[in-house]
C-alpha cells in the first residue's frame, strides 16, 4: 500500500476545487468527482472577499481573478427612491475583493486543475468505510477507494447523509430574483467603477455590481415571500412581477429591470449549524457543511477558508492520523462558520428593515454602520494562519 494519502473530494464547486489546489499544494493527491457531465454554471456573480483573495494568491490564482474579476473598490447605499444613505470607497482590510461570473472563476479553477484530478460524470451515491478506506460507489457504477473522503457537494450534500447527519432548510421568507446585464445597457452604470450599489427599502433590497472585468452587470433583487419558493439557483423568473415588486423606485432599479432579457428565482433557505461534519476518514466542506444565507458575501470565502484548513491538518498525515486530523479540522473551523452563518442572518434582517420617517432611517444607518464594522473579523482572517497555529498547539496536546 503506498504511504501518499489518497484523497477524494466529492464536488467540484467552488469549495471543491479550491480545496484540491491548496491540498496539491501541499503535496497531498487529490481526485475530484463531480455530478455534472459538463462544468456548466448559471450566469451569476460571485463575491471573492478579502479573507479568500489572501489565500487565493498563495495558490497563484491571482492574475487569473484579476483578467476575469471586477475589484471592488467601494460601496454605495441608497434608500429606494436614491437618496445616498451610505458611503465607502476603500476596501476595509488592504487586501483587494472581486466579484467574479461564477462560469468564469469556475473555470479558471477547473482549468487549474492538473490532467486527470477531475473526473466529471460521477455522481456519488453510496460512501461507505471498511478496513481503514473508503470504498465509494457513483451512479454511473464507478467505484473508488480512498483514505480520505471530503464532501464538498453542496446543499444538498450526499456526503453528509452518508455520514449520518440531515439538515433542515427553513425559508428565511425572502425570494431573489437575480440577472446579467451589459453594463454597457445601463445608462446610469458609466461610472460606476468596481462600486457595489445598494438601495434599501420597504422589507426589499436591490444590488448590483459589476463582474466580467467590468463587461456585466450583477443584479440580485431580494422580496419578501410568503410562498415555498423553490431552493435552487436556476428557476426562471417573472420579469412583470419583479418589475411590480420596485414599482416606483429609483430610476437606475427600473432602467437594470428594464434591460433585463431574463431572470432566475431563488429561494432563500437557512439551516441551523451541524452538530459535527466528521465521521472517521469522511468530513464535508462549504454549503455540505455550513450553508448560509447570502446577505454577508461570505459563502464562497467560507468554503475556500475551509479547503486550506483541511491541507494543513491533512499535511504529512499517516493512514492511521486521519480520523483524528479531520476532528482537529472541524473543531478549528465550526465555531467561527456556525457564528458566520447566524450573522449573515443578521446581516439580512438589516437590509431588509422597514423605516418610516428620516430619523428612523438615521438611527438604522448607525446601526448598520457599528455592525458592519463589528464583523471586520470575518474579513479580516487568515485562515491558513489560524490552521498552522492550531496545529502546532494540537501537536503540542498530542490530539493529533
Ligand atoms: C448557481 C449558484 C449560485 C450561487 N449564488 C450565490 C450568491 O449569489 N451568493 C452567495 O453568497 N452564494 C451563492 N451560492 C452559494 C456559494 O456559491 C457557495 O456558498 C460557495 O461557492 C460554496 O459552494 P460549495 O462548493 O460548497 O458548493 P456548491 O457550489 O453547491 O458546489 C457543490 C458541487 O457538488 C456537486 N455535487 C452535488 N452532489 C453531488 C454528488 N452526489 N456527487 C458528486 N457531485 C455532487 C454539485 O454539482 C456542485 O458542483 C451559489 C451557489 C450556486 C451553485
Amino acid at each position: 500500500m503506498s504511504e501518499r494519502l489518497q484523497i477524494a473530494i466529492i464536488g467540484g464547486g467552488i469549495g471543491g476545487l479550491t480545496a484540491a489546489l491548496a491540498l496539491r499544494a501541499r503535496g497531498l493527491s487529490v481526485t475530484v468527482f463531480e455530478q455534472a457531465s459538463e462544468l456548466r454554471e448559471m450566469g451569476a456573480g460571485v463575491s471573492i472577499l478579502p479573507n479568500a483573495t489572501c489565500l487565493l494568491q498563495r495558490i497563484g490564482l491571482t492574475g487569473g481573478i484579476e483578467k476575469i474579476g471586477s475589484p471592488i473598490t467601494g460601496l454605495v447605499m441608497r434608500t429606494s427612491v436614491g437618496e445616498v444613505i451610505y458611503t465607502s470607497t476603500t476596501p476595509s482590510t488592504g487586501i483587494q475583493s472581486y466579484n467574479v461570473h461564477r462560469a468564469e472563476f469556475l473555470k479558471l479553477l477547473a482549468d487549474t486543475q492538473p490532467e486527470g484530478t477531475l473526473h466529471l460524470g460521477h455522481r456519488l451515491s453510496e460512501a461507505r468505510e471498511t478496513n481503514d478506506r473508503v470504498r465509494l460507489t457513483f451512479s454511473n457504477g464507478a467505484i473508488v477507494n480512498s483514505d480520505v473522503v471530503i464532501g464538498a457537494d453542496g446543499i444538498h450534500s450526499a456526503v453528509q447523509r452518508e455520514i449520518g447527519l440531515k439538515t433542515y432548510p427553513s425559508s428565511e421568507g425572502v425570494m431573489a430574483y437575480r440577472g446579467l446585464i451589459p453594463t454597457e445597457k445601463l445608462s446610469w452604470a458609466k461610472d460606476i467603477g468596481g462600486r457595489v450599489s445598494r438601495w434599501n427599502g420597504k422589507g426589499r433590497s436591490f444590488i448590483c455590481y459589476p463582474v466580467s472585468s467590468g463587461r456585466l452587470m450583477n443584479m440580485v433583487a431580494f422580496v419578501p415571500t410568503n410562498l415555498d419558493s423553490e431552493e435552487s439557483w436556476t428557476a426562471p423568473g417573472d420579469l412583470k412581477a419583479l418589475s411590480a415588486e420596485y414599482a416606483g423606485w429609483d430610476d437606475p432599479v427600473l432602467e437594470t429591470i428594464g434591460a433585463l432579457d431574463a431572470t432566475f428565482r431563488w429561494g432563500i433557505y437557512d439551516r441551523v449549524p451541524l452538530p459535527h461534519w466528521s465521521a472517521g476518514r469522511m468530513t464535508l466542506l462549504g454549503d455540505a457543511a455550513h450553508p448560509m444565507v447570502p446577505h454577508l458575501g461570505q459563502g464562497a470565502a467560507q468554503a475556500i477558508e475551509d479547503g486550506f484548513t483541511l491541507a494543513v491538518f491533512l499535511e504529512g498525515a499517516k493512514q492511521q492520523d486521519v480520523p483524528r486530523r479531520l476532528k482537529a479540522y472541524e473543531q478549528i473551523r465550526i465555531e467561527r462558520t456556525s457564528l458566520i452563518q447566524k450573522l449573515a442572518r443578521d446581516a439580512g434582517k438589516f437590509y431588509r428593515a422597514e423605516y418610516e420617517t428620516a430619523a428612523e432611517r438615521d438611527h438604522l444607518m448607525a446601526q448598520w454602520t457599528q455592525w458592519r464594522a463589528s464583523t471586520e473579523w470575518i474579513r479580516g482572517h487568515d485562515a491558513e494562519k489560524a490552521a498552522k497555529g492550531a496545529f502546532v498547539l494540537a501537536k503540542d496536546a498530542g490530539s493529533i
